[in-house]
C-alpha cells in the first residue's frame, strides 16, 4: 500500500532525516585506513543510543536474509555492493566502502547511503562513486509532482548507462515511513512516462548502486552481503526524499 504523508507528517520526518545524515557524516569522517568495520558499527550504535533513535536494521529479517541482521550499519567493501554485514576487518589503503544507514526518530524512518574511498583513491573507483551520486541527483530531480516513477527510474538508468555501467534492478529504492521498506518499489532503470504518478506526500528512498564490470550479484556465505559476481567493485548512493507541491525535499541531505 502506498501512503501519502501530510505536510505536518513530512515535517515530523525531518528529525529522522537529520539524524541519519549527521550519523553518516560522523561515520564517513571516522572511516579510514586501519579502522575496523565493527568499530564503525559501534559508533553508529552509540549515536543511535545518544539520540534516542531506533535502529531499522538490528532486528531486520526479510525473506532474503538468512537471519536477523544483528548490526545497525551496512558496510559494503570493494566487491560488496549492498547489505554488507560488518565483520572483523580493518580497512586497507584504497578500499571502496559503502555505508548504508537507517534509523527511526519519533517513529519515522530515514534511510541513506554513501560511498567513499579510504586512503589513496583510484580513478576508476572515484568514477563509479561519482556516477552513483549523479544518478541519485538525476533521480531526485525527476521526482516532481505530476511526473511518474518511470521518470525517476529512467533518469537513474540514463546516467548509469551513459557512464558505461549495466544496471541490476533486483534491489532499488522503496517507500519509507513508519517502517524502512514499503511501497512503491523504485527500480534503478525504467521507461519514462510509465508507472506510479508522483504526488505530493509521497516519501521514498532513491538508491542507485552500480558495479564496475557486471550487473550480477551473489550472496556471501554470511547470509547478507551481496557481492558482484565478477569481483569488481561496487558503489551506492541513497537519500530519502519527500515530494511536496513545490518539488522534492531531500530529508537526509548532508550539509
Ligand atoms: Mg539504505
Amino acid at each position: 500500500m502506498i501512503e501519502l504523508r501530510t505536510p505536518a507528517e513530512i515535517d515530523e520526518m525531518r528529525a529522522a532525516g537529520r539524524f541519519v545524515a549527521s550519523t553518516l557524516v560522523a561515520l564517513r569522517d571516522a572511516a579510514d585506513v586501519g579502522v575496523n568495520l565493527l568499530s564503525l558499527d559501534r559508533l553508529a550504535a552509540d549515536l543511535i543510543k545518544k539520540a534516542g533513535a531506533v535502529s531499522s536494521y538490528v532486528d531486520y529479517h526479510p525473506s532474503f536474509g538468512a537471519m536477523p541482521f544483528g548490526k545497525v550499519l551496512c558496510t559494503s567493501v570493494n566487491d560488496a555492493a549492498l547489505h554488507g554485514l560488518p565483520f572483523d576487518y580493518r580497512l586497507k589503503d584504497g578500499d571502496l566502502v559503502s555505508l548504508d544507514f537507517a534509523a527511526s526518530v519519533n517513529g519515522w524512518v530515514a534511510d541513506s547511503a554513501l560511498s567513499i574511498i579510504v586512503g589513496t583513491p583510484n580513478t576508476a573507483d572515484q568514477h563509479l562513486i561519482d556516477t552513483t551520486e549523479l544518478a541519485l541527483a538525476a533521480g531526485i530531480a525527476a521526482a516532481q509532482p505530476g511526473a511518474r516513477m518511470g521518470d525517476v527510474s529512467a533518469a537513474i538508468g540514463e546516467i548509469s548507462h551513459a557512464a558505461g555501467f549495466s544496471v541490476n534492478t533486483d534491489f532499488g529504492g522503496h517507500g519509507v515511513g513508519r517502517t524502512m521498506h514499503g511501497d512503491p518499489h523504485v527500480p534503478n532503470d525504467g521507461r519514462p512516462g510509465r508507472g506510479l504518478p508522483i504526488r505530493p506526500g509521497l516519501v521514498f528512498a532513491i538508491e542507485p548502486w552500480l558495479m564496475q564490470g557486471t550487473d550480477k550479484i551473489f550472496t556471501d556465505p554470511d547470509g547478507w552481503t551481496l557481492r558482484s559476481l565478477d569481483g569488481s567493485r561496487a558503489a551506492h548512493s541513497e537519500h530519502t526524499i519527500a515530494v511536496t507541491e513545490d518539488g522534492p525535499i531531500v530529508l537526509t541531505a548532508r550539509d
